[in-house]
């Protein structure tokens, strides 16, 4: 071996190309068996980098998120939910709404889908390789309340305002005390000024939205102003997927289907 042949792992471990460090013995093996080009040598070992990298990205960004579970797109089943167009999903599931800063929100009453759909909206961006957080409007009121209490508002609130999306399930289970509701609105409001999408899920329509905001008209506008500038507003409809799921116990699961 001449000395650039002795360099090549160091360097590649020096440069922390670790994976094409490690298939670097067996990937030049196989070039000099095949009579590779050096083009298609050096493709070859920076494909299996790419990919392990990728791989560890979007490890990451699932661990990041914090879904409940982990849902997807091919797992919903359109044909239990005819309100919901599917080739409006196909769009989503592309990712165009992130770089437009578009939100998504998601209507409609218990058990249709919401979350799910906005899990696996959630996933489908990481899987794209960004950061994703899924928080709950009630987990959120009560991390950054404690937050705020404790002196470290501005870190927590990094949480909320940094990822590429931000999913706030259930809002408008519960009515928030002005404090909690003013701290939701710093978050969509952040997020607003730098143009990060949010994906919104509510059983509440947009009217009945003071009630969620400590019955404060003016700072549910202010919220939903920002919300709905740019937005794709998703109501669906129908039968709880849930109570239907009960009702056909014993028999087949339903089917899913890619929407
Ligand atoms: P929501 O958030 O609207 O209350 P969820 O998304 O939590 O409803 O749905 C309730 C359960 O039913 C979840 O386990 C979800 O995966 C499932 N579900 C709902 N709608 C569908 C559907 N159309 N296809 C497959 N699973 C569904
Ligand atoms: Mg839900």
């Amino acid at each position: 071996m001449n000395l650039h042949e002795q360099q090549a792992l160091p360097g590649l471990q020096a440069l922390g190309l670790a994976t094409a460090a490690e298939h670097l013995e067996s990937v030049s093996q196989q070039a000099a068996a095949g009579n590779w080009s050096y083009r298609r040598f050096l493709g070859h070992l920076l494909e299996g980098e790419r990919t392990a990298r990728h791989h560890k990205t979007v490890t990451l960004n699932l661990q990041f998120a914090r879904f409940p579970a982990i849902k997807r797109l091919a797992q919903f089943d359109c044909a239990q939910q005819p309100s919901l167009d599917p080739r409006l999903v196909e769009e989503l599931a592309t990712g165009r709404y992130l770089a437009e800063a578009r939100n998504v929100v998601f209507l409609g009453p218990p058990g249709v889908g919401k979350t799910h759909l906005a899990i696996a909206l959630g996933v489908s961006c990481a899987e794209q390789g960004h950061r994703v957080y899924f928080t709950s409007v009630t987990e959120l009121a009560r991390r950054l309340g404690k937050a705020m209490a404790e002196n470290r508002l501005h870190r927590e609130m990094n949480n909320y305002t940094r990822p590429k999306l931000l999913i706030i399930d259930e809002a408008g289970y519960l009515k928030l005390e002005p404090a909690h509701a003013s701290l939701l609105f710093q978050v969509i409001a952040q997020r607003y000024q730098t143009g990060g999408s949010i994906i919104l899920t509510s059983n509440k329509p947009f009217d009945q939205w003071a009630e969620v905001f400590a019955g404060d008209p003016v700072m549910a506008s202010a919220v939903l102003d920002r919300l709905l500038h740019k937005a794709t507003v998703i109501t669906l409809k129908g039968d709880s997927y849930r109570m239907l799921e009960r009702k056909k116990a014993g028999g087949a699961p339903p089917l899913a289907r890619v929407c």
